[in-house]
Protein backbone atom coordinates (compact mmCIF):
# COMPACT_ATOMS: atom_id res chain seq x y z
CA UNK A 1 0.00 0.00 0.00
CA UNK A 2 1.43 3.24 -1.33
CA UNK A 3 1.77 6.03 1.63
CA UNK A 4 -0.19 8.96 2.84
CA UNK A 5 2.10 11.98 3.74
CA UNK A 6 2.00 13.05 7.00
CA UNK A 7 0.30 15.77 8.11
CA UNK A 8 1.95 19.53 8.08
CA UNK A 9 0.56 19.55 11.64
CA UNK A 10 -0.40 17.12 13.85
CA UNK A 11 -4.29 16.19 13.44
CA UNK A 12 -6.33 15.49 16.55
CA UNK A 13 -10.09 14.70 15.29
CA UNK A 14 -13.12 13.30 17.91
CA UNK A 15 -15.10 11.03 16.83
CA UNK A 16 -18.01 11.76 18.00
CA UNK A 17 -22.39 11.22 17.47
CA UNK A 18 -24.85 11.55 20.53
CA UNK A 19 -26.26 8.48 19.21
CA UNK A 20 -24.75 4.58 20.15
CA UNK A 21 -24.27 2.20 18.14
CA UNK A 22 -23.82 4.61 14.81
CA UNK A 23 -20.20 3.04 14.49
CA UNK A 24 -18.60 5.60 16.33
CA UNK A 25 -16.18 2.94 17.56
CA UNK A 26 -15.46 0.87 14.42
CA UNK A 27 -15.28 3.97 12.51
CA UNK A 28 -12.14 5.12 14.83
CA UNK A 29 -10.43 1.49 14.72
CA UNK A 30 -10.82 1.06 11.15
CA UNK A 31 -9.64 4.29 10.12
CA UNK A 32 -6.98 4.52 12.63
CA UNK A 33 -5.54 1.22 11.43
CA UNK A 34 -5.49 2.18 7.86
CA UNK A 35 -4.02 5.66 8.76
CA UNK A 36 -1.25 3.25 10.33
CA UNK A 37 -1.04 0.87 7.39
CA UNK A 38 -0.37 3.62 5.14
CA UNK A 39 2.52 4.86 7.37
CA UNK A 40 1.34 7.26 9.80
CA UNK A 41 2.10 7.07 13.15
CA UNK A 42 -1.55 7.08 14.99
CA UNK A 43 -3.11 7.20 18.71
CA UNK A 44 -6.75 5.81 19.57
CA UNK A 45 -7.48 7.06 22.98
CA UNK A 46 -10.41 5.49 24.12
CA UNK A 47 -12.62 7.62 26.31
CA UNK A 48 -15.66 4.88 26.52
CA UNK A 49 -15.49 3.58 29.99
CA UNK A 50 -16.76 0.20 27.78
CA UNK A 51 -13.68 0.12 26.40
CA UNK A 52 -15.04 -1.21 22.89
CA UNK A 53 -12.06 0.45 20.62
CA UNK A 54 -9.60 -0.96 23.42
CA UNK A 55 -11.00 -4.18 22.82
CA UNK A 56 -11.29 -4.15 18.59
CA UNK A 57 -7.81 -3.14 19.00
CA UNK A 58 -6.35 -5.94 20.54
CA UNK A 59 -5.42 -4.21 23.88
CA UNK A 60 -5.61 -5.34 27.16
CA UNK A 61 -7.93 -3.22 29.76
CA UNK A 62 -8.81 -5.06 32.76
CA UNK A 63 -9.13 -3.01 35.67
CA UNK A 64 -5.41 -2.94 36.47
CA UNK A 65 -3.80 -1.80 33.25
CA UNK A 66 -2.47 1.97 32.92
CA UNK A 67 -5.41 4.03 31.03
CA UNK A 68 -7.17 7.37 30.52
CA UNK A 69 -8.41 7.28 33.38
CA UNK A 70 -5.48 7.67 35.08
CA UNK A 71 -4.08 10.22 32.33
CA UNK A 72 -7.38 12.41 33.29
CA UNK A 73 -7.68 12.04 36.75
CA UNK A 74 -4.93 11.28 38.55
CA UNK A 75 -2.31 13.38 35.75
CA UNK A 76 -0.24 10.37 34.70
CA UNK A 77 1.76 10.65 31.53
CA UNK A 78 -0.26 9.53 28.14
CA UNK A 79 3.30 7.80 27.70
CA UNK A 80 3.13 5.78 30.62
CA UNK A 81 -0.75 3.72 28.99
CA UNK A 82 0.19 3.62 25.55
CA UNK A 83 0.13 0.24 24.01
CA UNK A 84 1.21 -0.97 20.34
CA UNK A 85 -1.51 -2.96 18.56
CA UNK A 86 -0.10 -6.45 18.79
CA UNK A 87 -1.02 -6.76 14.56
CA UNK A 88 -0.52 -2.74 13.29
CA UNK A 89 3.15 -1.71 13.97
CA UNK A 90 2.98 2.54 14.53
CA UNK A 91 -1.31 2.32 16.02
CA UNK A 92 -0.99 3.15 19.16
CA UNK A 93 -3.99 2.69 21.69
CA UNK A 94 -4.45 4.86 25.42
CA UNK A 95 -6.43 2.47 26.48
CA UNK A 96 -10.34 2.92 28.57
CA UNK A 97 -11.04 0.81 32.01
CA UNK A 98 -14.30 0.56 33.50
CA UNK A 99 -13.16 3.22 36.31
CA UNK A 100 -13.44 5.70 33.59
CA UNK A 101 -17.14 5.38 34.09
CA UNK A 102 -16.22 6.95 37.73
CA UNK A 103 -14.12 9.56 36.13
CA UNK A 104 -17.41 12.03 34.86
CA UNK A 105 -17.99 12.72 38.65
CA UNK A 106 -14.26 12.78 39.63
CA UNK A 107 -13.32 15.15 37.45
CA UNK A 108 -16.39 17.75 38.34
CA UNK A 109 -14.13 18.98 41.38
CA UNK A 110 -10.67 18.91 39.91
CA UNK A 111 -8.77 21.80 38.37
CA UNK A 112 -8.44 22.78 34.48
CA UNK A 113 -11.70 19.79 34.36
CA UNK A 114 -12.34 20.78 31.21
CA UNK A 115 -9.09 20.67 29.35
CA UNK A 116 -6.53 17.74 31.51
CA UNK A 117 -6.94 15.16 28.12
CA UNK A 118 -5.81 18.19 26.08
CA UNK A 119 -2.74 18.91 28.51
CA UNK A 120 -1.54 15.55 28.55
CA UNK A 121 -1.74 15.27 24.88
CA UNK A 122 -0.08 18.56 24.32
CA UNK A 123 2.77 17.81 26.75
CA UNK A 124 3.00 14.13 25.16
CA UNK A 125 3.51 15.61 21.62
CA UNK A 126 6.20 17.92 22.95
CA UNK A 127 7.92 15.52 24.58
CA UNK A 128 6.83 11.99 22.77
CA UNK A 129 8.01 9.07 24.15
CA UNK A 130 8.43 5.92 22.39
CA UNK A 131 5.68 5.88 20.16
CA UNK A 132 6.85 9.25 18.39
CA UNK A 133 4.93 12.10 17.81
CA UNK A 134 1.61 11.17 16.75
CA UNK A 135 0.26 12.41 12.90
CA UNK A 136 -3.24 11.77 13.80
CA UNK A 137 -4.80 11.40 17.10
CA UNK A 138 -8.79 9.57 16.89
CA UNK A 139 -10.60 9.93 20.11
CA UNK A 140 -13.33 7.62 20.11
CA UNK A 141 -16.08 9.17 22.62
CA UNK A 142 -19.26 7.81 24.58
CA UNK A 143 -22.50 8.78 23.04
CA UNK A 144 -23.34 10.85 25.95
CA UNK A 145 -22.33 14.56 26.45
CA UNK A 146 -20.27 14.59 29.89
CA UNK A 147 -17.11 15.87 30.98
CA UNK A 148 -15.23 13.18 28.86
CA UNK A 149 -16.89 14.17 25.67
CA UNK A 150 -16.29 17.71 26.42
CA UNK A 151 -12.65 16.79 27.27
CA UNK A 152 -12.53 15.21 24.05
CA UNK A 153 -14.29 18.35 22.47
CA UNK A 154 -11.39 20.58 24.21
CA UNK A 155 -8.53 17.92 22.96
CA UNK A 156 -9.79 18.06 19.36
CA UNK A 157 -9.12 20.15 16.19
CA UNK A 158 -11.70 18.06 14.03
CA UNK A 159 -15.06 16.57 14.67
CA UNK A 160 -15.32 13.37 12.71
CA UNK A 161 -19.00 12.32 12.49
CA UNK A 162 -19.89 8.96 11.50
CA UNK A 163 -23.67 8.80 9.99
CA UNK A 164 -25.88 5.69 9.83
CA UNK A 165 -27.62 5.59 6.60
CA UNK A 166 -30.66 4.01 8.71
CA UNK A 167 -34.04 5.42 9.87
CA UNK A 168 -33.73 8.45 12.55
CA UNK A 169 -29.93 8.64 11.08
CA UNK A 170 -29.97 12.74 11.65
CA UNK A 171 -32.01 12.58 14.93
CA UNK A 172 -29.85 14.28 17.25
CA UNK A 173 -27.52 16.08 14.98
CA UNK A 174 -28.75 19.31 15.10
CA UNK A 175 -27.96 19.22 19.36
CA UNK A 176 -24.54 17.42 18.29
CA UNK A 177 -23.94 20.52 15.87
CA UNK A 178 -25.45 22.72 19.10
CA UNK A 179 -22.98 21.29 21.26
CA UNK A 180 -19.93 22.22 19.13
CA UNK A 181 -21.62 25.70 18.55
CA UNK A 182 -21.22 25.80 22.77
CA UNK A 183 -17.41 24.79 23.42
CA UNK A 184 -16.20 26.65 20.24
CA UNK A 185 -18.00 30.03 21.61
CA UNK A 186 -16.01 28.87 25.36
CA UNK A 187 -13.74 26.72 25.33
CA UNK A 188 -12.23 25.50 22.21
CA UNK A 189 -12.65 28.21 19.12
CA UNK A 190 -10.92 26.03 16.97
CA UNK A 191 -13.23 23.48 16.70
CA UNK A 192 -14.78 22.29 13.83
CA UNK A 193 -16.91 19.49 12.32
CA UNK A 194 -13.82 18.45 9.25
CA UNK A 195 -15.81 15.09 8.52
CA UNK A 196 -18.37 13.24 8.07
CA UNK A 197 -18.76 9.14 7.08
CA UNK A 198 -21.20 7.64 5.90
CA UNK A 199 -21.69 4.02 7.08
CA UNK A 200 -23.48 1.00 7.43
CA UNK A 201 -24.63 1.69 3.74
CA UNK A 202 -26.76 -1.25 2.21
CA UNK A 203 -27.03 -0.91 -1.36
CA UNK A 204 -30.17 -2.96 -1.61
CA UNK A 205 -32.33 -0.39 -0.10
CA UNK A 206 -33.47 2.62 -1.17
CA UNK A 207 -33.66 4.27 2.45
CA UNK A 208 -29.74 4.20 2.59
CA UNK A 209 -29.76 5.96 -0.49
CA UNK A 210 -32.21 8.45 0.51
CA UNK A 211 -29.93 8.98 3.87
CA UNK A 212 -26.79 9.27 1.52
CA UNK A 213 -28.49 12.28 -0.55
CA UNK A 214 -29.63 13.76 2.90
CA UNK A 215 -26.37 14.25 3.89
CA UNK A 216 -24.67 14.98 1.27
CA UNK A 217 -26.82 17.86 0.05
CA UNK A 218 -26.46 19.55 3.41
CA UNK A 219 -22.69 18.46 4.41
CA UNK A 220 -21.36 18.50 1.12
CA UNK A 221 -17.88 19.37 1.77
CA UNK A 222 -17.23 17.42 5.17
CA UNK A 223 -19.03 13.89 3.77
CA UNK A 224 -16.01 11.76 2.57
CA UNK A 225 -16.62 10.34 -1.19
CA UNK A 226 -16.17 7.04 0.41
CA UNK A 227 -18.92 4.79 2.18
CA UNK A 228 -19.08 2.40 4.62
CA UNK A 229 -20.78 -0.98 3.48
CA UNK A 230 -22.84 -2.82 6.13
CA UNK A 231 -20.66 -5.72 6.29
CA UNK A 232 -20.71 -9.13 8.42
CA UNK A 233 -16.91 -8.65 8.68
CA UNK A 234 -16.46 -5.43 9.72
CA UNK A 235 -18.41 -6.88 12.71
CA UNK A 236 -17.35 -9.96 13.21
CA UNK A 237 -13.81 -8.51 13.68
CA UNK A 238 -13.37 -6.75 17.04
CA UNK A 239 -14.03 -10.02 18.75
CA UNK A 240 -11.25 -11.38 16.93
CA UNK A 241 -9.55 -8.32 18.52
CA UNK A 242 -9.05 -7.57 15.69
CA UNK A 243 -9.69 -4.53 12.78
CA UNK A 244 -11.29 -5.66 9.40
CA UNK A 245 -7.78 -4.27 8.18
CA UNK A 246 -6.10 -7.56 8.79
CA UNK A 247 -9.09 -9.35 10.28
CA UNK A 248 -10.15 -9.36 6.18
CA UNK A 249 -7.71 -7.42 4.24
CA UNK A 250 -9.53 -7.98 0.87
CA UNK A 251 -13.14 -7.11 2.24
CA UNK A 252 -15.26 -4.72 0.91
CA UNK A 253 -15.70 -3.45 4.69
CA UNK A 254 -11.54 -2.71 5.08
CA UNK A 255 -10.73 -1.53 1.60
CA UNK A 256 -13.26 0.93 1.72
CA UNK A 257 -12.09 2.04 5.25
CA UNK A 258 -8.87 2.56 3.48
CA UNK A 259 -10.53 4.79 1.19
CA UNK A 260 -11.59 6.64 3.54
CA UNK A 261 -8.08 6.99 5.28
CA UNK A 262 -7.07 8.33 1.98
CA UNK A 263 -9.19 11.07 1.50
CA UNK A 264 -9.01 11.83 5.37
CA UNK A 265 -5.25 12.24 4.82
CA UNK A 266 -5.47 13.84 1.53
CA UNK A 267 -7.87 16.48 2.99
CA UNK A 268 -5.39 18.01 5.80
CA UNK A 269 -5.02 21.30 4.34
CA UNK A 270 -8.41 22.18 2.25
CA UNK A 271 -10.92 22.32 4.61
CA UNK A 272 -11.84 25.94 5.56
CA UNK A 273 -13.46 25.88 9.31
P1 LIG B 1 -20.86 3.14 18.53
O1 LIG B 1 -19.43 3.20 18.92
O2 LIG B 1 -21.35 4.38 17.83
O3 LIG B 1 -21.76 2.77 19.68
P2 LIG B 1 -20.14 0.73 17.13
O4 LIG B 1 -18.99 1.10 16.28
O5 LIG B 1 -19.85 -0.01 18.38
O6 LIG B 1 -21.06 1.99 17.43
O7 LIG B 1 -21.13 -0.10 16.20
C1 LIG B 1 -22.36 -0.61 16.71
C2 LIG B 1 -22.57 -2.04 16.20
O8 LIG B 1 -22.67 -2.04 14.79
C3 LIG B 1 -21.40 -2.95 16.53
O9 LIG B 1 -21.90 -4.22 16.81
C4 LIG B 1 -20.59 -2.98 15.24
O10 LIG B 1 -19.85 -4.18 15.08
C5 LIG B 1 -21.67 -2.85 14.20
N1 LIG B 1 -21.19 -2.19 12.98
C6 LIG B 1 -20.55 -1.01 12.89
N2 LIG B 1 -20.28 -0.69 11.61
C7 LIG B 1 -20.77 -1.71 10.86
C8 LIG B 1 -20.83 -2.00 9.45
N3 LIG B 1 -20.32 -1.16 8.55
N4 LIG B 1 -21.41 -3.16 9.06
C9 LIG B 1 -21.94 -4.01 9.97
N5 LIG B 1 -21.93 -3.81 11.28
C10 LIG B 1 -21.36 -2.67 11.74
MG1 LIG C 1 -18.56 3.05 20.83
Amino acid sequence: SSAIPKPAEPRVLTVSNQKGGVGKTTTTVNVAAALAQFGLRVLVIDIDPQGNASTALGIPHHAEVPSVYDVVVDDQELASVLQECPDIPGLWCAPATIDLAGAELELVSLVARESRLKRAIDHYQQQPGDAGIFDFILIDCPPSLGLLTVNAFVAAREVFIPIQCEYYALEGLSQLLKNIELIRAHLNPELHVSTILLTMYDARTRLSAQVADEVRTHFSEQVLKATIPRSVRISEAPSHGQTVLTYDPSSSGALSYAEAAKELGARSTTIAR
